[in-house]
């Protein structure tokens, strides 16, 4: 149970527009936090600069204004925060916790031994050490034998043993670049996120981002997971209404919040957005998100969450 209030955010990746599956991240973060009086805080994860796309940021924020999606205090610019970074890995490398890894994407994909729900579970050939001749690439952080078990708010209790799931994972990549891992751990706990509201497509991403903060000391957020577009019976909200949301704000707000479950009153359906959004606030109930899965939560997506998905609430 919280006892402080809620420090949630949106993290989107300015990878393009703002489309109906981000929508629904924003709006089950912002009512989430807002409905206690929260913080709802904003970052932007432009850490891929390979894929952030030029403009898409401005875009997202300027659609989040639009639609009254208003946050609060200064963006956090994921590419601005090298030395946070390089910093929280000086301090898991000072307790031995990172090593260089000289294997290739190829073969860790010829010696994995079996495929894991986030790609090939890396084999540890370069764990007590890199073999001669072999050049450093990447830096992985040696995970523990130990399940991480947690209690999502939309997905129940949720385990995932870190070595067999995903083995030592990269920290920083071959290509320089700090990975979305460690940099989503570093900058909640500084801005004090103790609620994480997303999309179920990182479920399987949580226990490793619980295992970081434990690793740096850091008070665990909440972690509530926001069933995907692509799961309500196979309808890709996001294909639906092509990539941005410009078939009318009103309407799009609407059905983000009929799929998280909320039931919008017919008569408010014309209303502009930052009417339904007071509404959403006022009304939003957390309970009703798997409700509307009918108790079935279910990905359709790659990444197989569904053996980790007994879930408390879903059956409620
Ligand atoms: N940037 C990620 C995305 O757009 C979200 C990361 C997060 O919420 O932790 O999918
Ligand atoms: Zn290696």
């Amino acid at each position: 149970m919280m006892t402080t209030l809620p420090v949630g955010r949106f993290a989107p990746s300015p990878t393009g527009p703002l489309h109906s599956g981000s929508l629904i991240a924003a709006i089950g973060s912002f009512c989430l936090a807002r409905r206690l009086s929260g913080r709802w805080l904003l970052r932007m994860e432009d850490l891929d600069t390979p894929r952030v796309v030029p403009g898409a940021a401005d875009q997202i924020l300027r659609t989040l204004e639009r639609l009254g999606l208003h946050w609060d205090g200064e963006i956090l610019w994921q590419s601005r925060r090298q030395q946070a970074y390089q910093q929280a890995l000086e301090s898991l490398t000072e307790r031995g916790l990172i090593f260089p890894c000289g294997c290739s994407r190829k073969e860790i994909l010829a010696s994995a031994p079996h495929p894991g729900e986030e790609g090939p579970i890396y084999p540890g050939h370069c764990r007590n050490g890199l073999a001669p001749g072999r050049r450093p690439r990447a830096l992985r952080v040696r995970v523990p034998r130990q399940v991480i078990c947690f209690t999502d708010g939309v997905f129940g209790p949720i385990s995932q043993g870190l070595e067999e799931a995903v083995g030592d994972f990269v920290l920083r990549r071959a290509d320089g670049l700090f990975a979305y891992q460690l940099a989503v751990v570093v900058d909640d706990a500084e801005s004090g996120v103790n609620q994480v509201v997303r999309g179920a497509d990182l479920l399987t991403s949580t226990p490793r981002q619980i295992f970081l903060h434990a690793a740096f000391g850091n008070p665990i957020p909440d972690y509530i997971h926001l069933p995907l577009a692509t799961d309500l019976a196979g309808i890709k909200l996001s294909k639906r209404h092509g990539a941005a949301i410009s078939s009318g704000d009103s309407q799009a707000m609407v059905e983000a919040l009929r799929f998280l479950g909320q039931q919008v009153p017919r008569e408010m359906e014309g209303e502009a957005p930052q009417q339904l959004l007071s509404w959403a606030v006022a009304h939003f109930d957390i309970r009703k998100i798997a409700a509307a899965q009918g108790g079935q939560i279910l990905t359709r997506t790659k990444k197989a969450v569904a053996p980790l998905t007994a879930g408390q609430n879903a059956v409620k």
